[in-house]
């Protein structure tokens, strides 16, 4: 069965034009870039090629580009590092809504005298700027706000919360993860102090992430070892994936017009089909600034992993907000903290589009999910009282 991938915020596909760039660099050049001969030499030029483009696609200096391992690693990075430039100050300010890439390390740092507040979204899963005056202090070493939400795909002014974290001398991090590659960001004129991206998010294969650091702004590694990019984070460059890395974020300026205009067609009109189609669903976020490849959709009175195993039959990949845990299936935190009534929230759907996402892949959502889920409301007590209603 052919695949109908409508889950890129889970992980995108490598471009071929990407496999293709970093494809010499396992059998053939495989020196170490470290290495005073040319064999690694040449290695060494693609890895500095590789660190100016994603420089370019963010409107930063090559020097501010530290290569990592993941998405994660950037995140935790950036907020160790600021607790250990900062030793005295001993509060984070982080949102409810992050990827566990922050909150996890945020709550366990309370476990270690750390204290943590993290703000409230709305019901359209925005920020109030008021909420985070009120909770900066002096202590404040660092601020982790993402720059859009991987459920819903709501953008937060990230902008306005850097420019308020520096009243108080704290730093501003941002978890842009979901966001490179999706709308265009520029580092030279921002006040954003790191920023966390990951490659497989952006058609670049998984198991390269990079941290931008600001110059001049004090960093404390979290690797520590050999004296990789500039001593900032030690191991052995993972070549191949730097250089894939690269070519995915010049693709992705070339493709930028496209995902805000032709991607996010197709997102705007699969989300209008669905609510004239199926009765009582609705979108997460929908009131808020959002990506344009990223829908939410809550379908009242059905289970969202019921509704992705159907999908899966017919060859269509999406993704529930919910996660297993403990054996009971809790409605995700991002849903939650949004105030989406829990009749919603186990419902909900995120359908996450592409560049490679044809206008037949947003079809067959049209035709396949509405009589699913009227059928799954029939097989539920609650769901066929609310079509008996209507
Ligand atoms: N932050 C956000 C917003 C994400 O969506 C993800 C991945 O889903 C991550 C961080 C983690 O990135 P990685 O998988 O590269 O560790």
């Amino acid at each position: 069965m052919k695949e109908i991938y409508l889950d890129n915020n889970a992980t995108t596909k490598v471009d071929e034009a990407v496999f293709e760039e970093m494809r010499p660099y396992f059998c053939e050049l495989y020196g170490n870039p470290s290495s005073m001969h040319f064999f690694g030499g040449q290695v060494q030029k693609k890895v500095d090629e590789a660190r100016n483009r994603v420089a370019a696609l963010l409107g930063a200096l090559p020097e501010e580009i530290i290569f990592t391992a993941c998405g994660t690693e950037s995140d935790n990075a950036a907020i160790r590092s600021a607790l250990e430039v900062f030793p005295e100050k001993r509060h984070i300010i982080t949102t409810r809504v992050e990827h566990p890439a922050v909150l996890t390390l945020c709550r366990n740092l309370t476990k270690k005298g750390y204290r943590v507040t993290e703000l409230n979204v709305d019901n359209a899963g925005r920020l109030d700027l008021n909420e985070l005056r009120s909770a900066l202090d002096d202590n404040t070493a660092i601020v982790s706000v993402m720059y859009a939400n991987n459920e819903t795909g709501v953008i937060f002014p990230v902008e306005e919360v850097a420019a308020i974290a520096k009243e108080k001398g704290a730093l501003f991090h941002t978890d842009a993860v979901q966001a490179v590659g999706k709308i265009p960001l520029n580092m030279a004129a921002s006040s954003i102090d790191m920023l966390s991206l990951s490659g497989h998010k952006l058609h670049a294969p998984k198991g390269i992430g990079v941290l931008y650091v600001r110059k001049g702004v004090p960093f404390r590694p979290f690797m520590v070892g050999g004296h990789q990019e500039k001593g900032r984070r030690a191991g052995t460059e993972s070549t191949s994936s730097i250089i894939a890395l690269g070519k995915a974020c010049e693709l992705a300026t070339k493709f930028m017009e496209d995902e805000n205009t032709r991607v996010k067609g197709m997102r705007d009109r699969l989300e209008r089909e669905l609510m004239a189609l199926i009765p009582s669903a609705r979108v997460n976020g929908g009131a808020a600034d959002r990506l344009p490849n990223t829908t939410s959709i809550a379908f009242e009175f059905v289970e969202g992993e019921a509704i992705l195993l159907l999908l899966s039959e017919n060859g269509i990949c999406a993704s529930s907000g919910s996660a297993c845990t403990s054996g009971s299936l809790e409605p995700s935190h991002v849903l939650r903290a949004m105030g989406v009534p829990f009749t919603c929230a186990h419902g909900s759907i995120r359908f996450s589009l592409s560049r490679f996402t044809t206008d037949g892949d947003i079809d067959a959502v049209i035709r396949e999910l509405p009589p699913v889920v009227n059928r799954l409301r029939e097989m539920s007590p609650f769901g066929r009282e609310f079509l008996q209603s209507k």
